[in-house]
């Protein structure tokens, strides 16, 4: 097994600097487990017996930022990379679920790495010493194992947030939750309930743009419904449509795993369906949800209020609930009439739910995808041909119908509402003179 870690000159040069000063000094965390598996990691955090004072001394030459000192991190700045240096250190009892009440610094790295959630995010390593495993961390990487460092009940009594990280690591890394860490999520789910809302809401975009999202959320609907429960009724709910092979929670999974990388599209997708049991009617032994995606929005409109996520976040996703269903004809005209009404990125989005909602199916949707690209390819026209499809895009502005003697206000608009919807119909051209000899006609 080659356990060596390449690490870049900045770094190297953090814990040279750390060492010549008599210091230990290793890179701990995250870091560490992506090198082990081969991912470059995005950030490099450092851990040392310097105090934070000594730490803030040895690099008096750098930038340091004193990012969170009662903590014991300095934050320092070489060649613009930011590495977060953080004095080993013991936390102390957890008497709310979520914040040490204080922390000790300790001499010892041992003690340091006892104090982090899982095995593979405790092992640190520095090149004169190579790897320093206290917790088993790298065999647990090999065989792709979320385990707790200690006892589960206790870690995630101390931090609930860890039982989010335990299932978003699982859907991000694709690893597998140990069994007797998994048994200790379940016992203590309703933990989270003391977790503020954002970094519930941190974790679950991350949870949701994982890889392995689609087994996380058919195995863990449980967990997340400690903090959401609205989700619940979506499990097992039999849809009885020649359309639908799943359940409403096992087609929601599936929209959520192929509903591109963006965070937004993976809310919408988690919550598109969310109205359904509230929505079913029976005809004929078949199901119907009509008016679904009303109730969805209200529904996901109460829970990202919850999770206060940002409105940008929260518009978007309840627009692209709303119109997950709607009907957008295949010709150029319907979309710029969309395009108008919302926006070419929202129509893009929408397209991308659509393919994700319909991919869920376990039915024979070859001809929806099909249609669903020629439309893409149609917006994409749209687009590159600078096509108008809003008045912003008129080639007459409202000051040259003025000159052409219509009254600003109500007659104004109304003119530029018909210029703009023949433009769209293309039965004009988007020219200056042949819209106003066309207004100068009607008027
Ligand atoms: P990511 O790739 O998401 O950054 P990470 O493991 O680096 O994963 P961070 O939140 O950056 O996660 O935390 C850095 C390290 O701090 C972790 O690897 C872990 O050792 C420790 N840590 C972070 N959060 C906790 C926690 N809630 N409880 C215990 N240890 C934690
Ligand atoms: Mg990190």
């Amino acid at each position: 097994m080659d356990n060596r870690i390449i690490l870049p000159d900045e770094v190297k040069r953090a814990l040279d600097t750390l060492h010549r000063r008599g210091y230990e000094g290793y890179i701990v965390g995250g870091c560490v487990r992506d090198s082990l598996m081969g991912v470059p990691p995005k950030d490099y955090d450092i851990t040392t017996n310097a105090l934070p004072e000594q730490t803030k001394e040895v690099f008096k030459h750098y930038r340091v930022i004193e990012t969170g000192i009662k903590h014991g991190t300095v934050t320092v700045l070489i060649n613009r990379m930011p590495l977060e240096i953080t004095t080993y250190r013991i936390d102390s009892e957890y008497k709310d679920n979520r914040h040490p009440e204080f922390v000790t610094f300790t001499s010892s790295l041992e003690e340091d790495t006892a104090r982090r959630d899982f095995t593979m995010n405790a092992i640190a390593y520095d090149e004169e010493n190579g790897i320093a495993d206290f917790h088993g961390g790298h065999e647990d990487i090999q065989n792709k194992l979320i385990r707790c460092v200690g006892d589960p009940d206790k870690r995630f009594g101390e931090d609930a947030l860890r039982i989010m990280r335990a299932i978003r690591f699982s859907s991000v890394l694709g690893f597998e939750i140990e069994e007797k860490t998994k048994a200790a999520l379940f016992r203590n789910k309703e933990l989270l309930k003391n977790i503020s809302a954002e970094r519930i809401a941190s974790e679950l975009i991350k949870l949701l743009c994982g890889r392995n999202v689609y087994s996380v959320l058919m195995e863990y609907i449980d967990i997340l419904a400690a903090v959401i429960p609205e989700l619940m009724p979506m499990k097992g709910f039999n849809q009885n449509s020649p359309h639908h092979k799943y359940d409403v929670w096992n087609h929601t999974a599936r929209v959520v795993a192929n509903a591109g990388n963006s965070p937004v599209l993976r809310l919408a997708a988690l919550f598109h369906d969310i109205g359904k049991p509230l929505s079913y009617t029976e005809k004929e032994g078949r199901g119907h949800f009509y008016g679904h995606a009303k109730v969805s929005c209200d529904i996901t409109r109460a829970v990202l209020n919850r999770l206060k996520l940002d409105n940008y976040t929260k518009d978007t996703v309840l627009d692209i609930i709303r119109l997950h269903d709607a009907q957008i004809n295949e010709n150029k005209y319907s979309i710029k009439k969309f395009m108008n009404r919302r926006t070419p990125e929202l129509f893009f989005m929408l397209l991308k739910m659509k393919r994700a909602d319909d991919l869920g199916k376990g039915t024979d949707v070859s001809e929806r995808l099909a249609a669903l690209e020629r439309m893409e390819k149609l917006g994409k026209e749209i687009l590159s041909e600078q096509a108008c499809f809003s008045k912003k895009d008129l080639a007459v502005k409202g000051g040259d119908l003025i000159a052409e003697g219509f009254t600003p206000g109500r007659e104004l608009g109304l003119i530029l509402d018909r210029l703009l919807e023949e433009v769209i119909a293309e039965h004009l051209p988007n020219e200056k003179q042949a819209l106003l000899d066309w207004a100068r006609s009607i008027k």
